[in-house]
């Protein structure tokens, strides 16, 4: 699938430092030493609703690390997916009377359209669930062959022959091991906090016949008016969504790869999950860490589809929003944060970005230099975009300068914090 395009990130004078980033498994912040190559996986969306401010504060948080190691001097290799089929697609399609097809086509377009308008930095390899189908077939065979996948009888409608990763057999393989995997490495959840959130979350603990309520699907077996792909001895079906992700990211990424990325509602059990497969699947962990940011929602509830209040960055667009105001409204929240969007959110992002342009014409280059080693400090301490963007306020706020360091300024906003000036 093509991904979307981007401008050249600008060079800038010196360089950064170590990264402290928030391990979500290792619940403490961890130092990124500075490495010649990086490698990112950030889960991609599943195509209707797209671009609301969620999906897209979660793909500025991984472009601020991607623009933060860059400016390390790394390399950095990103992926992203797209779950261009799944149960919630479907729905949509069927509720809405479109092809699922199309719908996931027109979101994709507008989702790429967003994240150019954002300047979010292209994934290198953007892969669609379908186009994934025959890497995860042979995936889930040499799980069965293993005795670590089990198929599960049809039972209330639903047909023979449904495929289950089975946790308790993944654990047994850690037994003489020293303990590379474990359920709730990632979540550190209880089990009965699992079972709520599997069942809110595309996982269905009840399903009678699995071995483990928390068993996630592999492989769901066609059913009448459903799409579905030839899949060997696993007959035809289509994929599951954590097994989709473990397989994309090892056939691009190395194994294990640097980071893990995506929204706080992934960590369970997406990314547990992804991160059992490809355990059982490879013997190398997932990922050496896990990052997630936080949820936004709209004046202080959540935002819902079903809430009537989704903000798409679409429609900010068409509404004439200039989207550089869009991503600094983002930045004034930290990735980690649970946060809001108001109209005041957007009021100040515009006011603030207009500063910034007024400032640029006076800047001076020794005082922009100074600042660039400020924001790469506030960025290095987990990302911190907010201290960032203060230090750049107050900057402003004493400008007396020139004009020698006015490309220099947008040259700081553009390569770091991605905001074109
Ligand atoms: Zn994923």
């Amino acid at each position: 699938m093509i991904a979307w395009n981007s401008t050249p990130v600008p060079e800038l004078d010196g360089t950064q430092s170590d990264i402290t980033l928030f391990d979500t498994a290792l619940q403490e912040g961890t130092v990124l030493e500075r490495h010649p190559e990086r490698s990112l996986y950030v889960c991609g969306i599943t195509p209707y609703d797209a671009t609301h401010l969620g999906h897209a504060a979660t793909y500025v948080a991984f472009d601020l690390l991607n623009r933060t190691w860059r400016d390390a001097g790394s390399t950095v290799s990103y992926v992203q997916n797209v779950t261009d089929v799944d149960d919630p697609l479907l729905e949509r399609a069927t509720a809405t009377g479109v092809d699922w097809r199309d719908l996931a086509t027109e979101q994709i377009a507008l989702f790429r359209e967003d994240m150019e308008a954002l300047n979010v930095l292209p994934p290198d390899h953007y892969v669609g669930a379908v186009e994934a189908v025959e890497w995860i077939v042979p995936a889930v065979e040499d799980l069965m062959s293993r005795g670590l996948a089990y198929t599960v009888p049809g039972e209330g409608g639903d047909p023979d022959g449904d495929v289950y990763f089975s946790l308790d057999a993944a654990a047994l393989l850690d037994e003489d091991d020293d303990a590379r995997w474990f359920l709730g490495q990632v979540s550190h959840l209880d089990a009965d906090a699992m079972v709520v959130l599997s069942a809110e979350r595309g996982g269905d603990p009840a399903r009678p016949h699995k071995r483990n309520a928390l068993d996630p699907l592999l492989w769901r077996v066609a059913r009448p008016a459903e799409p579905n792909w030839p899949g060997a001895t696993l007959g035809d079906g289509r994929p599951g969504w954590h097994i989709e992700c473990a397989v994309i990211a090892h056939r691009y990424l190395p194994a294990p790869f640097t980071v893990q990325g995506g929204g706080s509602d992934l960590v369970f059990p997406h990314h547990e999950m992804s991160a059992s497969h490809a355990w059982a699947s490879s013997g190398s962990p997932l990922a050496q860490h896990y990052a997630h940011a936080g949820m936004v929602g709209y004046d202080g509830g959540k935002m819902s589809k079903s809430r009537g209040n989704l903000v798409l960055v679409s429609k900010l667009r068409r509404a004439g929003v200039d989207p550089a105001a869009i991503r600094v409204a983002i930045l004034a929240h930290h990735y980690r944060s649970d946060w809001s969007w108001t109209d005041a959110v957007l009021e100040e992002a515009v006011a603030r970005l207009a500063t910034w342009r007024s400032a640029a014409a006076l800047a001076d280059r020794a005082d922009v230099a100074r600042l660039l080693a400020q924001v790469r400090e506030h960025l290095a301490d987990d990302l911190d975009a907010p201290s960032a963007l203060a230090a750049i306020d107050a900057w402003a706020a004493g400008i007396h300068g020139d004009g020698s360091g006015r490309q220099e300024f947008a040259d700081l906003a553009d390569a770091l914090l991605g905001v074109r000036l």
